[in-house]
């Protein structure tokens, strides 16, 4: 197994986690209640994906 040479200094570390928690989740806008729904998803809210109705909402 591969064993690092040498120790990864705290900047170096910091900057990894800086990177890391920088990150946005994704999202994208839903084309009918245009309410913020995850991307390739059926929208949460009116259960719609791609124009036609994918999943009855009561
Ligand atoms: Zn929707």
């Amino acid at each position: 197994m591969a064993v690092p040479k040498k120790k990864h200094s705290k900047a170096r570390t910091a900057r990894r986690r800086a990177a890391w928690k920088g990150a946005v989740p994704p999202y994208s806008e839903c084309p009918r209640c245009h309410r913020p729904k995850l991307p390739h998803r059926v929208c949460g809210h009116c259960g719609t994906y791609a124009g036609r109705q994918a999943v009855e909402v009561e």
